[in-house]
């Protein structure tokens, strides 16, 4: 694969709403910078052990990370005793994922699979399945997210649990707050801002130290309609946690995690 080295919006940065797009969003130089946007000490003591216990709680094993990303979640199971397989649509993140893995004494099983075409490449059933690190958002189509949810639900067992997050865009449509900071980007070195929001479309703008910056062009996902998509497809229960806790906080949280039971 040709390596790209900057990314490309076009003439019209804001026209660009297409679920193929991350194939290019995701470029070596933020791959790359990645886990430093995303800091992985930081993030494991924000986190804390969240989804280890609702995994356990469920009596999971095996688990399908479909947004392995630099490989974060996968690990963190892999080191608590889980059987993870670890898929991704971007091979650049994967091989990423990979290497990362590899350095603490891993050997990921990966999958190059995009989310729409899921059981094409994933023979396999699974107690869980988790779509992290406000993954979903990458899909600007509704008939995308209805496909995906879809072959997650169908890579499941009867009794499994898709676990999902996505960053609070409530607040953001409805101009309450600015998140300042969240709990995944939590690295010093980076700046996250929103560079231009509507109702389908968040810009995101990441400044790094060393004067880079790249883009992520995001769907605003509102709370209830992810919720409603969820049911729509076959889940029975959707439980949504603010910022890890099952009361939101005071405040408005930065993020949302989504659980929901296919039983
Ligand atoms: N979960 C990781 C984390 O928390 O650090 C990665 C998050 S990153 C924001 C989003 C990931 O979703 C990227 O690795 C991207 O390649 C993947 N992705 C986006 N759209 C996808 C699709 N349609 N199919 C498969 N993977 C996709």
């Amino acid at each position: 694969m040709q390596s790209q080295t900057r990314q490309d919006y076009g003439d019209d940065p804001l026209a660009v709403r297409d679920s193929e797009k991350y194939q290019e969003e995701y470029i070596d130089g933020f791959v790359d910078k990645w886990d430093e946007l995303i800091d992985w000490d930081g993030r494991a003591s924000a986190e804390g052990h969240f989804f280890i216990e609702k995994l356990r709680e469920r009596g999971a094993k095996k688990v399908l990370d479909v947004a392995t990303g630099t490989g974060f979640h996968s690990v963190q199971l892999i080191e608590a005793g889980f059987e993870v397989t670890s898929a991704d649509g971007s091979p650049v993140m994967l091989a990423k994922a990979f290497e990362n893995a590899r350095k603490r004494g891993h050997i990921l099983r990966t999958i190059h699979a995009d989310w729409r075409w899921l059981n094409q490449s994933v023979h396999d059933l699974y107690d869980a399945v988790i779509c992290l690190g406000n993954s979903f958002t990458h899909l600007h189509e509704e008939v995308d997210r209805r496909k995906a949810l879809a072959e997650f639900y169908a890579t499941l067992k009867h009794d499994g649990v898709l676990i999902l997050d996505q960053r609070n865009y409530d607040a953001l449509l409805d101009h309450e707050v600015q998140p300042t900071h969240n709990y995944y980007y939590c690295g010093d070195s980076v700046r996250a801002e929103p560079e231009h929001v509507d109702d389908s479309l968040a810009r995101f703008k990441y400044s790094f130290q060393d004067g880079a910056v790249y883009h992520l062009n995001m769907f605003p996902l509102r709370k209830t309609y992810v919720q409603r998509l969820m049911k729509e497809v076959g889940f029975q229960r959707v439980d949504t946690y603010g910022d890890f806790q099952e009361t939101y906080r005071e405040t408005e949280p930065d993020f949302f995690i989504h659980l929901a039971e296919k039983a």
